[in-house]
């Protein structure tokens, strides 16, 4: 490694983050040294952003650091875990310095607010792409998994959704929506928040779990196949924020088909809300964890024996899409 990187992660990357009692030794060795809780089980994920594909090249440097955090924060969410430390490799096609300082300062906010460590990791230089791992703890037997719904299941998600379809659409068709609608659904898009306290809020209360990266139609399907069951949700049901709903009625924007507003929260990915199942007789207990924390779900349907996933509208009739959710490969 030449003087010039170490000087990097040195400055920009030595144990961003909070600072824990359990890193023995952090950035800086060949490898760290972590003490596990004895009773929990470790969890483990890894999600890399490319340039070009989950983010657009010019995208403000804080935001990235952010998300690159968030996209991999939300799988942990998604387990039901507590997230404890991160790795990063990082590989920039040169050294910037205004940028790496922009990412590094939106990377470890986000690592401080929820009590996590930077441990270790890479940087080397080639096209622009970002590789996080985030490992975190469960007590035993209780991590959240996609093949446990269970049929009469009510399914909840977090928050609003098709708010980050919708600022990307309007990114790549330039609708032009009024402010302040617009800056509120582009942060949605770039800085997505992973819903760490809402998983931590409903511990021991959840049957299934998913976080929501590609789209409800497609990730909710994942439960469904792992699980063996069908589900059907009602479209009225799924939760919009405020913004979208400004921004569906906007009149000074070229009108979209009632389509394209009915696709956006069912297929639009990017909205890093979680998507879980309890069994009924939880509502009340749900509800009232949620709600003692100021924390928001919708339930947005029901676990039955399929087939498949159906969306009913509120006339009653079954919703036929086109778009299940994004591939990579397609
Ligand atoms: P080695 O050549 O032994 O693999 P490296 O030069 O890759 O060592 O890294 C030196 C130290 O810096 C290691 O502790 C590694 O974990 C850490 N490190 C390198 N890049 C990053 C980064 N982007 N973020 C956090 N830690 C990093
Ligand atoms: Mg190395």
């Amino acid at each position: 490694m030449a003087v010039m990187e170490f000087e990097l992660i040195e400055r920009y990357f030595t144990n961003a983050g909070s600072e824990r009692a359990d890193v023995l030794l952090g950035v800086g060795d060949d490898a760290a040294i972590l003490a596990p809780p004895y009773d929990c089980e470790l969890v483990v994920s890894t999600d890399t952003l490319v340039a070009g594909i989950h983010f657009f090249a010019d995208v403000d440097p804080f935001s990235l650091g952010h998300k690159t955090l968030a996209v991999n924060l939300s799988d942990m969410a998604a387990m039901g875990a507590r997230p404890a430390w991160v790795t990063l490799a990082l590989t920039i096609p040169q050294v910037d310095e205004q940028w790496l300082d922009g990412f590094s300062r939106g990377f470890s906010r986000l690592a401080q607010q929820y009590g996590v460590q930077l441990v270790g990791g890479d940087t080397t230089c080639g096209p622009l792409s970002i590789t996080v791992q985030a490992m975190g703890f469960v007590t035993q037997g209780q991590a959240w998994r996609r093949d446990t719904a269970k049929i009469g299941d009510l399914i909840y998600v977090t928050g609003t959704l098709g708010d980050a379809g919708l600022a990307l659409q309007a990114k790549q068709q330039t609708l032009s929506f009024t402010q302040p609608h617009f800056a509120e659904l582009l942060s949605r898009l770039e800085q997505p928040t992973p819903r760490i306290t809402e998983a931590l809020a409903l511990n021991g209360l959840v049957n299934a779990a998913i976080d929501l990266s590609d789209g409800l139609l497609s990730d909710l399907g994942h439960i469904l196949t792992a699980s063996g069951v069908g589900a059907l949700i009602e479209l009225e049901a799924l939760p919009l924020s405020a913004a979208f709903r400004a921004c569906q009625s906007d009149d000074t924007v070229p009108q979209q088909p009632d389509t394209f507003w009915q696709a956006l929260p069912l297929s639009a990915g990017d909205d890093y809300e979680l998507c879980f199942t309890i069994a009924p007789e939880q509502k009340g207990s749900v509800e009232e964890r949620l709600s003692q924390q100021g924390l928001v779900a919708h339930c947005i349907g029901v676990i039955d024996g399929g087939p498949g996933l159906r969306c009913v509208q509120k006339n009653g009739e079954l919703y036929q899409s086109e778009q299940s959710g994004y591939e990579h490969f397609q």
